[in-house]
């Protein structure tokens, strides 16, 4: 994927500095086709998983199988070390998260679940309490297209700062962003519209509105945490060659996450 040409942090701020309270840190993982390990930070690759604890099952509806039946094994998506990307999105003691998604599209499954998409499973752990990880875990039994069967890429983290799309921002912030976002990047909005795989920074809404996401546990607004992105080299399509993304709760990251397609 061609690196967006971008000005730094300082750059932007120096342009607009009423934006400095909105700016959040993020990474954006550059995929390369590879053979990672189990403990190594990968798209699509083998994952540090405990022999012990079930691997996940999607029994949705989907359309190879209108009852769901039989369960489907569901495959990776993403595997993060904090060493790789460290940053706020990390909870306490928590070194590894994994993402999981089931192959298949569900076109209405229960909440937090994208429409028309993959379901998500996720889980955060300590890489020292997996002790005696899987060796193989089971392949899905079945699946609609391959756009939802990353190839195994390895990672390179770029470390960024992201800021918010221009309607999530106080209204007389937004002509000078528009400005600033012209006077940059190759044609397109390269300050608030990163592509590309993402952990943290802000979401894009350049199809839809901002959506506002609430906690279902606690109210809480919601903070984006992952960005799934479609692109060649994993070959992941989600959407129209859109975005996942997964929501979680800043307040315990407990709490159930929510999908978002974009
Ligand atoms: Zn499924
Ligand atoms: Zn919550």
């Amino acid at each position: 994927m061609p690196r967006i040409p971008r000005p730094t942090r300082e750059a932007i701020l120096a342009a607009l500095p009423e934006l400095a309270p909105h700016a959040r840190e993020a990474v954006i993982f550059h995929p390369e086709r590879a053979e990672p390990g189990r403990r190594d930070s990968s798209l699509g690759g083998p994952l540090l998983w405990p022999r012990d604890e079930p691997w996940p099952v999607c029994s949705l509806p989907d359309e190879n199988s209108p009852d769901g039946v039989p369960g489907t094994a569901m495959v990776p998506v993403a595997q993060l070390f904090r060493r790789d990307a460290p940053g706020p999105w990390w909870p306490a003691g928590i070194d590894l998260l994994q993402i999981l998604w089931c192959p298949n599209e569900h076109w209405d499954p229960p909440a937090p679940q994208a429409d028309i998409s993959p379901v998500v499973e996720m889980r955060w752990r300590r890489a020292a309490d997996v002790t005696d990880p899987l060796s193989a875990p089971p392949p899905p039994s079945r699946y609609d297209e391959d756009g939802y069967l990353p190839r195994a890429c390895a990672l390179t983290a770029e470390h960024v700062t992201d800021f918010p799309f221009r309607e999530e921002l106080p209204a007389e912030l937004r002509p000078r962003l528009a400005e600033l976002v012209r006077e940059t990047g190759d044609g397109g909005d390269a300050i608030t519209r990163l592509a590309g795989w993402k952990l943290g920074g802000w979401p894009t809404w350049h199809l839809t509105h901002p959506a506002v996401l609430a906690c279902d546990a606690c109210g809480t607004t919601m903070t984006l945490l992952f960005t799934v992105a479609s692109d060649d080299e994993t070959g992941v399509i989600v959407g129209r060659w859109g975005d996942l993304r997964l929501f979680t709760c800043p307040a315990d990251y407990r709490h159930p996450f929510q999908v978002d397609l974009h």
